[in-house]
């Protein structure tokens, strides 16, 4: 099966927070499950260097936006690293590869009549001396009365043109845009209606879709498809390929989303291999980002890939809500936000890893609060998963000279082993990655109430042979839970395999037997709980 990967592109225009995160991480958790299942996998991503907030940032800042892309690339490349993320290509927009391949769909796409041009009425502001596309103009929502941004309302939803915003103001001086005709390329969105009512249909029929998803997708095409504006007058980003309109921008609608498809024909390019396995019609794949990214998903890139005869329009979309912080609503203009780079610096990626997946906001937002997270890192990942780990292998060093005893290990545990891959391995399928790793924490419990009442610390005086069943026992639900851990905790399962001395299995039980242990080092440290009120006072601070 080939399986491919498309996580969200960042807009490298600020440091990645935990909102980001906690919409990006299930790329990565698919990525390493189909991986270990033997699939062939190809997970992409990228950072979005020509979108306006770069521009924008650039301008506030006085530097070129080259530099501001740089900057943050590197930045997301980096964090990226650091929490263990496996692109297998991480790229930018910017690149000449880039430009030149979503060159080539806008004109397929206007060849074939799907891309034409039109002149309208266009904000512009006289102080500033340009047009303001999208982002460069604020305002209030038509639809909903909230302030929103000339691109989409965060609030409802809604996608918009800068002239549909009330009470419009340049973002650039703050002043009240006037309007000018221009010319402009649109796509034509609205004849492909039918296509994907019935795309969305499938979708909702085999529930391949998140239910945000499918509700969203479902307001857009019962208010109608509309065609949109896929040209801009900006300084930056991929021109406009027709003569005499060079000096305009593809919109990032058209540009961004066609990066899956770029990045795509990078790796084939630089790896020497064949993509098109990836865009046929069996190809599975899973587009992974946050609710504010949906119709771009579900409507925009589906419409592109079936204007230029591409079969594989996406098959899951795996978006999910919000993350809030503390309670209130992640804002980093206010600074109300836990930024990637700090975090990193104090804590281990597999407990960043183990919170975002287990308050993950699948189906409705979530909260990330200090608290609860040095609770969830104490109590499960050091309390149960590290204390099984680490008075197993103490007691293997104590009690048997460190060789882990070869016994034959009992069948109502090896069945019990058998179910949890089946069980983890179709919630990750079916992206419910919250109860997969639910589903392990319960197997951990299990280990450790099993330790707990076979007392080995008894049974080696008592009944030794019992004791090296127990002990036989134990090791195989380690290390068979450290590997379907792979996917979400891939330090920790990554230390595990070491002391265990475990080589590279695949997805299915196997068995640890008469191994000397390496070496016995604590999976987790302790947090201590004076750290809640030092973060909670930090994060006041930066953002007062
Ligand atoms: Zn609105
Ligand atoms: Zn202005």
């Amino acid at each position: 099966m080939s399986i491919f990967i498309g996580g969200a592109w960042v807009y490298a225009n600020g440091s990645l927070h935990l909102g980001h995160l906690s919409s990006l991480l299930s790329g990565d958790i698919l990525a390493r499950y189909y991986r270990l299942k033997g699939e062939k996998v190809l997970y992409v991503s990228g950072s979005d260097c020509n979108g306006t907030p770069i521009t924008i940032k650039a301008k506030q800042e006085g530097v070129s936006p080259t530099q501001i892309a740089d900057q943050y690339h590197e930045e997301f490349k980096d964090c990226f690293t650091k929490l263990g993320f496996t692109y297998d290509v991480y790229t930018r927009t910017d690149t000449a590869h880039h430009h030149q391949i979503v060159q080539e769909i806008f004109l397929k796409l206007l060849k074939k009549g799907l891309i034409y041009k039109k002149t309208i009425e266009q904000t512009y502001c006289e102080h500033d001396q340009q047009f303001l596309p999208d982002r460069y103009v604020e305002g209030i929502c038509p639809h909903c009365g909230a302030k929103a941004r000339g691109d989409q309302c965060d609030v409802c939803s809604s996608v918009l043109e800068p002239l549909e915003l009330l009470d419009r103001k340049c973002k650039i001086c703050g002043n009240p845009p006037t309007t000018r005709e221009t010319e402009h390329f649109y796509f034509a969105l609205s004849s492909f209606q039918k296509r994907l009512e019935s795309y969305t249909h499938e979708a909702e029929k085999n529930k391949l879709w998140r239910e945000n998803a499918i509700s969203l997708t479902k307001r857009y095409l019962k208010e109608g498809l509309q065609d949109r504006a896929v040209s801009r007058d900006l300084p930056v980003g991929v021109s406009v390929p027709v003569e005499g309109y060079e000096d305009k921008k593809i919109y990032v609608w058209i540009e961004a989303v066609a990066g899956y498809y770029t990045a795509s024909k990078l790796w084939a390019k630089e790896t020497n291999n064949d993509d098109s396995t990836f865009w046929n019609s069996d190809a599975t794949s899973y587009y992974v980002h946050g609710k504010d990214n949906i119709p771009f998903h579900s409507i925009i890139w589906p419409g592109i890939l079936s204007g230029i005869g591409e079969k594989a329009l996406p098959t899951h979309i795996v978006s999910n809500e919000y993350m809030t912080l503390e309670r209130k609503k992640l804002s980093t203009s206010k600074n109300w936000a836990v930024w990637i780079p700090d975090i990193l610096e104090r804590y281990n990626p597999d407990s960043i890893r183990y919170f975002l997946t287990i308050n993950a906001p699948e189906s409705r937002d979530a909260d990330f609060s200090w608290k609860e997270f040095i609770y969830s890192h104490n109590s499960e990942l050091l309390g149960a998963y590290g204390n099984l780990v680490n008075r197993t292998l103490k007691f293997i060093q104590k009690s048997f000279d460190g060789m882990i005893p070869d016994k034959e290990i009992s069948t109502s545990i090896q069945n019990k082993v058998e179910q949890l891959y089946d069980e983890v391995g179709y919630c990750i399928e079916k992206f419910s990655f919250k109860q997969g790793l639910e589903k392990v924490f319960e197997v951990i419990r299990f280990s450790n109430k099993y330790f707990d009442e076979q007392q080995p610390w008894k049974q080696i005086y008592d009944t030794p042979d019992t004791c090296k069943q127990t002990i036989a026992n134990c090791v195989y639900l380690i290390a068979n839970l450290a590997h379907i851990l792979t996917p979400f905790l891939p330090f920790s399962s990554g230390k595990v395999k070491e002391m265990l001395n475990i080589a590279e299995v695949k997805w299915r039980p196997f068995q640890v037997r008469s191994q000397q242990l390496l070496s016995v080092e604590p999976l987790f440290e302790r947090i201590d709980l004076a750290r809640i009120e030092e973060e909670l006072e930090r994060l006041n601070k930066q953002s007062s």
